[in-house]
């Protein structure tokens, strides 16, 4: 019999049961037989069986080890093919039928050594119901990550999804959307309503196809000051961009010298804002104040 699962508000424990929504996730993946997946939370499996259907095989990482029965539960009474009892490795680790259960902190995991032990060291391609508050941590470490995956199929809050997916002009643009942007095209696959879900979240929650770069688009001569100087240009939103970088004391930049990068490099008004500026303006804005 089914065991009744206390969901962990601190986990941001929220179980997708809508049957439909479970099954388009899974399609919109896009798997194929050769793929391996890694699965951010299986919580109690409903879409790991999905993609362990789908694909060669499943990797998922999860935090709370007290999900470890149910999980193993629905696995088992899922697997068709070889060993679908659970089997239990030196380290924890669970393994039924295709899927392996690493029951850890996906923040803390070491993703080359999990690619190296599950997948010959190639990408993975990610599907993931994530918990709402990691979410954006998460996404960031897997596009950043030396061996990007080839495509990362989540679901987030709306609002995150559409902040991902902004375009520049509007109020959702911001530093998420250009760092996003750099390593990724997303797309958006679908809305969620929060009665899809046992325990209902508050909030309306959408799914995001991020598909990563093969190279960014655009050349930076340092990354690392180019995401400097976008975070310091979306930190005060009201404010003009030239007094937004200006006033951002890490960067000790003067607003003459921000005007005129603007205004004669960029050929842009010198009380232009933040939102207005695609990637690759903020690409050479940030070269000419490097
Ligand atoms: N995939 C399941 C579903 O769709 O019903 C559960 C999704 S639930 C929104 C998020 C899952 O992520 C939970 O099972 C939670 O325990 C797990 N989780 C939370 N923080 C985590 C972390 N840092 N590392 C790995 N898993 C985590």
């Amino acid at each position: 019999m089914e065991k009744r699962i206390h969901a962990k508000k601190r986990f941001g424990q929220n179980f997708l049961t809508d049957e439909a929504i479970l099954e388009e996730i899974a399609e919109s993946a896009q798997l194929t037989e050769e793929d391996v997946v890694l699965e951010i939370g299986p919580g109690t499996g409903a879409l790991t069986t999905r993609l362990a259907a789908r694909a060669k095989r499943v990797v998922a990482v999860e935090i709370d080890g007290s999900l470890r029965e149910q999980l193993g539960q629905t696995l088992s009474a899922c697997s068709t093919g070889m060993n679908p009892n659970a089997l239990q490795t030196a380290d924890g680790t669970m393994h039924i039928g295709n899927v392996a259960v690493l029951f850890t902190d996906i923040l803390k995991t070491d993703l080359a050594a999990l690619r190296a032990e599950y997948n010959e060291g190639k990408a993975f391609k990610v599907v993931a119901n994530l918990p709402y508050y990691i979410s954006t941590p998460v996404i960031m470490k897997l596009l950043q990550d030396a061996v990007p995956p080839l495509s990362c199929t989540v679901m987030v809050q709306k609002e995150l999804a559409e902040r991902m997916c902004a375009a520049p002009g509007g109020k959702e643009y911001g530093t998420l959307s250009v760092a996003v942007q750099y390593y990724a095209t997303p797309e958006s696959v679908c809305e969620v309503p929060p009665h899809a879900f046992r325990p209902q979240p508050k909030v309306t929650s959408a799914v995001v196809r991020l598909v990563p770069l093969e190279t960014p688009p655009v050349r930076v001569k340092n990354p690392d000051f180019f995401f400097r100087v976008v975070e310091a240009s979306f930190a005060h939103r009201r404010k003009t961009l030239v007094n937004s970088l200006g006033s951002d004391p890490s960067l000790a930049l003067s607003k003459e010298r921000i005007s005129a990068a603007l205004q004669d490099g960029l050929h842009l008004p010198a009380d232009i804002r933040a939102e207005r500026l695609t990637i690759l303006q903020f690409a050479a804005l940030s070269d000419l104040l490097r």
